[in-house]
């Protein structure tokens, strides 16, 4: 299908689509997550949890008609994280449609300001991050929180940690392991202020301008990425893939590509991808 990609990078499958300007939708099938609804059409009915940057139509546009599909086809109520400004507008849309189509979505939305943590899953723990565009928008880190014995705990045999266990003591510390962060559009000081979003095993960033036919300064008026922003400070990133997506329509893949192999530090190269075709 136009426009459809999929990558494997550090144990995630990202699939989806991510066009600059036209659609963002990328799927996670390993975390059952789906950030950004795109025009919520191909293989988006499988998610349940649909994490919401921003309240442009080629992020957000889909949702109600990706609602009206759920509810014709049964499925339990969708719960979606978005910016908390965006919120009151999208529940004015959906209210709109509902009228329209005669019947009620089912749907859990849930408000989110820069700095609120939640819980996905039994293990994976959520963090909104502020990102810097025209409108209100937020990016999303996804942790794996594990419990691992404190080390003075370490030689006890297992009879006296359940005794420490069951006398209420906490013997056990959280692990956070930044798994993937998901950016929507942003400027690049998203990358330069989160640290959290340069440890990700996965950080799936925009960038929008790929060549000189638009200026780093005409990307930033318009809230996005240069890649020679990116190029600059790269280095900066510790995890193990870079994904790079929203390319705008003026640049193809394969320039992209060629961009990455070029024009980025040696050091960072093979950590580099490009994601949407
Ligand atoms: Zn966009
Ligand atoms: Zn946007």
């Amino acid at each position: 299908m136009a426009g459809h990609d999929e990558l494997k990078v550090g144990g995630l499958t990202l699939q989806g689509i991510a066009q600059g300007g036209v659609e963002t939708s990328i799927r996670v099938p390993e975390l059952k997550l789906m950030f950004d609804v795109g025009r919520g059409g191909f293989g988006a009915l499988r998610y349940d949890r649909i994490l919401v940057s921003h309240g442009h139509q080629d992020h957000a546009g889909g949702l109600p008609y990706l609602l009206s599909q759920r509810g014709m086809m049964g499925k339990r109520a969708a719960d979606v994280d978005l910016p908390a400004g965006l919120a009151p507008g999208i529940r004015q849309v959906l209210d709109a449609w509902e009228a329209i189509e005669g019947f009620t979505f089912s749907v859990n939305l849930h408000p989110r300001a820069p700095g609120d943590q939640w819980m996905l899953s039994k293990q994976l723990r959520a963090t909104a991050m502020r990102t810097v565009h025209r409108v209100p928008s937020l990016a999303y880190a996804v942790e794996r929180i594990t419990r691992r014995l404190r080390p003075e705990f370490a030689d006890l045999p297992g009879e006296a940690l359940k005794q420490k266990r069951e006398a209420g003591e906490n013997i056990t510390d959280e692990v956070a392991q930044p798994l993937l962060c998901v950016t929507g559009d942003t400027q690049i000081e998203f990358f330069l202020t989160h640290e959290l979003a340069r440890q990700c095993r996965v950080l799936v960033h925009e960038v929008t301008a790929w060549d000189e036919r638009r200026s780093v300064e005409q990307i930033r008026e318009w809230g996005h990425t240069h890649v020679d922003e990116v190029i600059a400070h790269a280095e900066r990133f510790e995890g193990e893939a870079l994904v790079l997506v929203h390319r705008s329509m003026r640049h193809s893949k394969a320039q992209a590509e060629r961009v990455v192999r070029e024009r980025f530090p040696a050091s960072i190269r093979d950590r580099v991808h490009v994601f949407g075709n």
